[in-house]
């Protein structure tokens, strides 16, 4: 993987200090020159900003590890690690910038304070996806600089609990904006009954924006999930996606 190139790296023993008053991010990684393994755009070249903090706590996270070790940088701080690397040509040249976490959307104002402070000092603003697990409501202002949402609402068997996973209010706002998509995580058969019962037959989404998606944390899952996932997607008139990080790195992070 010689190509995929570190920014910020994943490090659980590397403590920095809040900084003063200066906007700053909580960033657990932070590496481009990579490919997006998800969703509607996945294999598109990509940069992933992977910041700290998660409102939900899913059994089956393959991030937490990561998420949860992250640091605080300022702007400025990002900034000058940016200029020292050609992350912002390639993100000129059309790479996508996903903001991952963790959750995106508690750090929607420092997100936002950072699009805005790029689009200043680089002279535009990169295309932007978002990771969005659904349980916030996004500021105007954020929502104004995001391309795509890849929203991906959690089911029950993510072991979080229901209050806290499931927000109708919030779903559909997220589906009423223009480029979003619902990606779920398919364990089992009966997700499906419960995607139509919580989520289609209420009106909060539509069955055009749902992506289903294989639990896989490591390539022996995805193969054993991917076949009952991409049959329950044909019958279903919905699309399918795999997860391509896991095809290609297995469980390595930070790819
Ligand atoms: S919402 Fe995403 S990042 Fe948060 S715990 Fe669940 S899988 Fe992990």
């Amino acid at each position: 993987m010689h190509y995929v190139k570190t920014i910020i790296a994943s490090n659980p023993d590397f403590e920095k200090p809040l900084p003063g008053n200066k906007p700053y991010l909580e960033v657990a990684e932070f590496f481009y020159d990579t490919i997006q393994g998800e969703g509607i755009n996945l294999g598109q070249p990509a940069a992933f900003l992977r910041v700290k903090h998660c409102t939900q706590n899913c059994w089956w996270c393959d991030t937490k590890a990561v998420w949860r070790a992250g640091n605080p940088y300022t702007l400025e701080e990002l900034f000058e690690l940016m200029d020292a690397t050609d992350l912002v040509e390639k993100l000129q040249r059309g790479q996508h910038l996903i903001l991952t976490g963790g959750s995106p959307l508690k750090q929607q104002k420092g997100l936002t304070l950072f699009l805005q402070a790029f689009r200043e000092r680089y002279g535009f603003k990169p295309f932007t996806e978002v990771e969005n697990e659904c349980t916030l409501m996004p500021d105007p202002e954020f929502a104004s600089l995001v391309d795509v949402w890849n929203n991906s609402p959690k089911l029950s068997h993510s072991g979080n609990p229901d209050k806290l996973r499931y927000r109708p209010e919030i779903l559909k706002h997220m589906a009423s904006l223009p480029n979003a998509w619902f990606k779920f995580v398919i364990v089992l058969e009966k997700d499906w009954q419960e995607i139509e019962r919580d989520f289609l037959q209420p009106g909060l989404i539509q069955r055009r924006q749902i992506i289903l998606m294989p639990l896989g944390g490591d390539r022996t899952e995805l193969h054993h999930n991917r076949e009952m996932v991409v049959a329950m997607a044909i019958r279903e008139t919905v699309r399918y996606c795999s997860r391509e990080h896991i095809e290609l790195w297995n469980k390595k992070t930070g790819v």
